[in-house]
This record gives C-alpha cells, structure tokens and sequence, in this order.
C-alpha cells in the first residue's frame, strides 16, 4: 500500500531545476525516470545531464489529457529501469503522466513545471481511454515536491503564457464562488489572481524577464492549490465538456470561456467577483477579464480554436446535462447562447 501522501513541499527559484538531484535524495530516492513530452525531449535530456547517475531513464512521450496507453507505456519503462521515482518536466500534460505512474506504483514525484496550468498543486487526476475522460481525486497522485524555475518557463511561447496564465486564473476565479469556499480559499484565490494581474502584463512585454516570470509561477501555485481544495464550476464543465467532445486545445479553451462563463455567473456571484473586478481595474467582473486577456492578445473565439458552429448545439446538451454546481442554475438556452457568443468571438453578455 503507497504511503498516502498531505504534505508537498515546493520551492521556487532561478536555477531551481539543478535542486533536482538534492530534492531526489531528499526523497531518499536514486533512480528517477525523467518525463516530459517529445516537444521538451532536449529540456529533458539537459536535466538527465544535470542530475547525473540518479537519472535511470527518460519517458519523452507524454501527451494531452493523459492517455492510458502512454502511461502503460512509460509504467513498462520505468519498471525496466528499476526506477525508484519520478520527475516530471513540462506542462500539465506531463505532470498528469507522473501522477497517473505515481498511482499505479506508488512511487514519489518531483515535478519542475513549465506552464501555469497548476496541476502539480492539486490531487486531481484526469485520464484519456478509447476516448473518454474520467477524473479522480486520489492525495497519492499529488507530487512531493515541486520545483518552480523561471528558466524554464522563460521558454514558453507569449501566445501559450498568456493561454496557459487564463487557465490557472480561471481556476480561482471559480474557487471565489465556490460553493465549500473559505477564507483561507478566498485568500489564496486572489494571491493567485493579483499574481497575473500585475506580472502577466510585464511577462508578455519581456517574456524573459525573470522577476515577473516567478511572481507568475507563484500565482500559478496559488490558483493550482485552490483548484484541489474547492469544487470548481460551469466554467470548468464547459472546458472540460469542449476539450473532451471536441478535442479543443486546453488552456486556449479556458482562455476563450472564462469572460463568458463569467458573465453568466456575476449577478448571481456579485459580491464573490467584486475584487477580482477591482483587481483588474473595475467595471463587471467579466467585462473586466474580456478587456485584460483582449489587451494581452489572447484568442477570442472558439471557432479560431476548430470549433464548427454546427457544434453548438449538442455541446450545449451536453453541459447543461450532469452540471457541476454553480452559483446560477444551467440552463441548456442560455448556455447554448453563451457558447454561441464564445464561438462568434463577440464580447460576453449575461
Ligand atoms: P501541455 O502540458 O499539454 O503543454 C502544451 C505544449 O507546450 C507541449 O507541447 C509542451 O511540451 C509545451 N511546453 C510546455 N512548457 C513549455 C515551455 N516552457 N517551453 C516550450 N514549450 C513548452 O499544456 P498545459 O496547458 O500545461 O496542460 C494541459 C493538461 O493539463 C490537460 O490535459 C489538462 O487536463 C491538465 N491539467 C490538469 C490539472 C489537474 O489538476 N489535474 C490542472 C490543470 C491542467
């Protein structure tokens, strides 16, 4: 039985990635698999270089939403190398394939991301399989230790930063009306939110400017941590809906639905979305998220993202059916609509 796993330890830093061979031994570990996806195969091989004789092998085949094949894939290697732990480099894609290895055997992570997406904080696993997507909330599937360098991150592409910065946003702004919501979630929630407010402009006018990179990186700690302590919502069940009916490009989803997912929920989540409004300058909390990602070029409609308007319909049906609880009742109509403005690109209306 795999020691069941509450405590992370997390650390953040320039150069933090050269920790990894202390953070292993820390763990009273000396073979890591190192994972990362084919696109991050070299930033891979350079930490193997790094980390020297506890690095057992490498697995660069990770991919979106986590498939099981390719984590049966990697789980025949690591068992190969006789490794006794894992290191995940990369985006959520990665992180997800350590803690899908790290169900199976139970063996301890270290995970180094490179994207906002925040799925190293949270204890939440999602997984692919003939073409299905579940989700489990297991603690041994959260990584021990989390290393942050701004490094690493400095190598994101601005259109990505910007994508994968809205998603982690979207996850506090959802944890702020968050039915099991707290003070503590609240606070986290806008550290996470004030993070990407005032670096993320700074990050995409000098995308290698390390300071604002990990003020950005700390948000996304913040946001991935309230995601695994609250229930999120429509927004949520819209993204997760699209990427899994349509195949659609995750953190580019979140960016496109979070103004209008918004929308429909700020007269019925008025006081909860008030400082998040403020942050972000004034004005209606989802007018204020459409002018922040507008000035930050991110995508703005679904159809930009593949999406077919002939589509509309059936993944309305589809969100409105099983809904994540939400501060205002879904109704099939009015998500249709609202899908309807996200696929046009047209600003989020309520
Ligand atoms: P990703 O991990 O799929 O990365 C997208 C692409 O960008 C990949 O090719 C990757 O190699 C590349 N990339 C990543 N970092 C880079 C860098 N610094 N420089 C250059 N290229 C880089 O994308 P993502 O948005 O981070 O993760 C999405 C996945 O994470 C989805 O499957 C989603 O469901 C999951 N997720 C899970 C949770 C959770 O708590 N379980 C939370 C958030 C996201």
């Amino acid at each position: 039985m795999a020691e069941i796993v509450t405590e992370q330890k997390v650390r953040f830093g320039r150069g933090m990635r050269r920790e990894t061979g202390e953070e292993i031994a820390a763990l009273g570990r000396s073979r890591a698999v190192i994972l990362s996806t084919p696109h991050q195969a070299e930033m891979a091989m350079d930490l193997a270089g790094d980390i020297g004789s506890a690095s057992a092998g490498l697995f660069t085949g990770a991919a979106m939403h986590t498939p099981v094949d390719v984590t049966e894939a990697a789980l025949t290697h690591a068992r190969e190398v006789a490794a006794d732990c894992l290191v995940a480099i990369g985006g959520g894609s990665t992180v997800g394939l350590g803690k899908a290895i790290a169900l199976r055997t139970g063996l301890p992570q270290v995970a180094i991301p490179t994207t906002y997406a925040g799925s190293e904080a949270t204890p939440i696993l999602g997984q692919t399989e003939d073409g299905a997507k579940t989700t489990l909330t297991d603690p041994r599937v959260r990584p021990q230790t989390v290393l942050y360098d701004p490094e690493l991150i400095a190598t994101l592409p601005v259109a990505m930063t910007v994508t994968s910065a809205l998603n982690a946003m979207a996850h506090a702004v959802e944890a702020l009306y968050a039915r099991d919501r707290d003070a503590e979630t609240d606070a986290l929630a806008m550290d996470g939110l004030r993070a990407f407010a005032q670096g993320l402009p700074a990050v995409v006018e000098t995308p290698g400017d390390l300071d604002a990179r990990e003020a950005t990186q700390r948000g996304a700690w913040a946001c991935g941590a309230v995601l695994g302590r609250v229930g999120m919502a429509l927004h949520h069940k819209l993204c997760h809906t699209l990427g899994g009916m349509l195949n659609l490009p995750h953190a580019e989803t979140h960016a496109v639905i979070l103004p209008h997912a918004t929308a429909y929920n700020q007269d019925a989540a008025a006081d909860r979305l008030r400082p998040l409004a403020e942050l972000l300058g004034g004005g209606r909390p989802a007018d204020a998220l459409w002018s922040f990602a507008g000035r930050l070029g991110a995508p703005r409609s679904l159809r930009e993202l593949g999406m077919k308007e002939a589509d509309l319909d059936r993944t309305a049906a589809a969100a409105a059916a099983n809904p994540y609880w939400n501060p205002r009742p879904v109704e099939q109509d009015a998500i249709r609509a609202l899908l309807a403005r996200a696929w046009a690109g047209d600003p989020p209306a309520d």
